[in-house]
């Protein structure tokens, strides 16, 4: 499997874990599920279980071999702290997270339930490594309480990826989030996303010095334009470990606000 990714916030995937279960409505399109599915049975494949979860054990050294620093989005093909992921091989992914230091790490789940009890066991009161972040998904307001699970893990770097986006998320709290992603559905069949909700946040993201990432509309030709304009902003951080929010950005920028 290629390592360079086409996700437009990351530069390679390291799936130490495929396959997965659906949660919530933000699973239906399951774009993973799908692409696994289609191999089921197929001998030698190395989907041919489909998207039944599999730990892949044979790329945990992966991140070694990478002698450039680069983002590494952690599991774009499954959840790491999905149930059937045993307690030890999350110990092996964050043992070679910790040593091989270079990269940035980014660990993006809809079970943050599970991410927080083991992080609260692995790390206790201390602070998790400036380089692993950590993030939810929130495809509507009804998915705010992963947002405050999230809040409670003591990490430098808190995301959101609100894709697909599938409501207004206005009551979901930012507080304690350094970078927001919103992202259309994409693919057949796809559920529309207002402009008007996606604004909303880009709005918010701007006005608390939030870093905003607007990944796309839907996959069919709309393009990721926002208004006039690109936004591709991410965190950075300060020698101190401490999550910094981009510059350079102002409301005056945008057209078409909704606030
Ligand atoms: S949690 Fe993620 S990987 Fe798992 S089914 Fe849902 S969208 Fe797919």
């Amino acid at each position: 499997m290629s390592n360079v990714s086409s996700i437009e916030w990351t530069d390679s995937t390291w799936n130490v874990v495929t396959g997965c279960t659906q949660v919530s409505p933000g699973c239906d399109h399951c774009y993973a599920m799908t692409f696994a599915e289609r191999w089921r049975g197929v001998k030698g494949n190395y989907f041919e279980s489909g998207f039944d979860l599999m730990l892949r054990p044979n790329m945990l050294d992966r991140p070694a071999l990478w002698k450039a620093p680069r983002r590494v989005f952690v599991n774009s093909m499954s959840d790491l702290f999905h149930k059937g992921v045993p307690d030890a091989y999350l110990d092996s992914v964050f043992d070679r997270m910790e040593s091989v230091d270079r990269h940035v790490y980014q660990i993006l789940t809809k079970r943050p339930e599970r991410m927080r009890r083991y992080l609260k066991k692995r790390y206790g009161a201390e602070p998790i490594p400036a380089h692993i972040w950590l993030g939810v998904s929130v495809e509507s307001n009804a998915f705010a309480w992963r947002v405050d699970m999230l809040r409670e893990v003591n990490v430098p770097v808190r995301f959101l990826s609100i894709e697909p986006m599938l409501g207004p998320v206005n009551r979901v709290s930012f507080r304690g989030i350094h970078w927001v992603i919103v992202g259309g559905e994409s693919g057949h069949g796809y559920r529309p996303m207002r402009e008007a909700w996606v604004n909303s946040v880009r709005d918010r993201c701007v006005r608390r010095n939030i870093a905003f990432f607007f990944k796309q509309w839907h996959k069919n030709g709309t393009g990721r334009l926002l208004g006039d304009r690109t936004w591709d902003q991410m965190p950075f951080l300060v020698p101190d470990g401490v999550a910094k929010p981009p510059r350079n950005d102002s409301l005056k920028s945008t057209k078409g606000s909704s606030s």
